[in-house]
């Protein structure tokens, strides 16, 4: 997380990144946000960003336009899915490459925009209060409640799901989550969606894959546009003194574009 924020420094010394623009709405540890402060937390960040209404057409590459340094690695921890530094400057948002599966790891993204929001750097992280905050932001930020609540089915209509799956680029579980936390489906319904997602094996595997995660494309695009002014890669190594095989690791993008083979 630290090269890749030294990285993108030392790349604004050469070629004109965006600035950083992050609203941040930090609530009092004393009071918490409830459900309602986070989805108008989630509208205010679109809105702020001139998202239109509507699917967020890529997640990472709103995170970036706005100065937020995203990178894809393998996270080696089994139940770390994504995690990101909140450095003042240039905060970093890491998505781990291991699933492959991009309405998993939008919902990632838009999960740890959620801590940059809500908690910043200093709030407490990795606890059950936050974690439920930020999954409560994810899912307002990519599925609006005036958005989306009028498409929800109250029932188990997996072909509408499915086509609301391809539509908002999010998965299925995330969508019976929301038809829930709006109110369009009753809890038992909701609790025999979930029996059905799970007896199918949909839960490890949904249907209707979407296709490659979204990629970051901040830092590469910089490089070769640093190239065009007359400094190579070579040449910026040297200058920067960064660690050549650490940042070529951090820059490959030939790994995790396909979906894993799951058992
Ligand atoms: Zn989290």
């Amino acid at each position: 997380m630290h090269l890749a924020r030294e990285l993108t420094l030392e790349l604004d010394k050469h070629v004109a990144l965006p600035d950083l623009d992050l609203p941040r709405v930090i609530f009092d540890e004393e009071r918490p946000p409830d459900s309602a402060d986070i989805e108008q937390t989630a509208a205010h960040v679109r809105h702020h960003w001139g998202v239109a209404r509507g699917p967020v057409q890529n997640v990472v590459r709103l995170l970036e336009a706005n100065g937020i340094v995203v990178v894809r690695f393998r996270v080696s921890i089994e139940k770390v899915d994504a995690f990101c530094v909140d450095f003042p400057d240039r905060p970093v948002v890491a998505l781990g490459s291991d699933k492959g599966l991009r309405d998993r790891s939008r919902f990632d993204a838009a999960h740890e925009l959620g801590h940059l929001v809500l908690h910043g750097a200093t709030g407490p992280t990795g606890e059950k209060a936050t974690e439920r905050q930020a999954h409560e932001f994810a899912a307002a930020f990519l599925m609006p409640a005036d958005d989306i609540k009028s498409e929800l089915p109250d029932s188990l209509d997996w072909p509408a799901f499915m086509r609301l799956k391809t539509k908002w680029h999010v998965s299925l579980a995330a969508l019976l989550v929301r038809a829930k936390t709006l109110g369009v489906m009753n809890e038992h319904t909701y609790a025999q969606g979930w029996k059905t997602l799970s007896a199918r094996g949909w839960r490890r595997v949904e249907p209707g894959p979407l296709g490659n995660p979204e990629a970051p494309v901040l830092l590469q695009r910089a490089l070769e546009l640093m190239d065009t002014t007359g400094v190579s890669f070579a040449e910026f190594i040297n200058r920067s003194g960064l660690p050549e095989s650490d940042v070529r690791i951090l820059l490959s993008r030939d790994f995790g574009e396909r979906p894993r083979v799951e058992f």
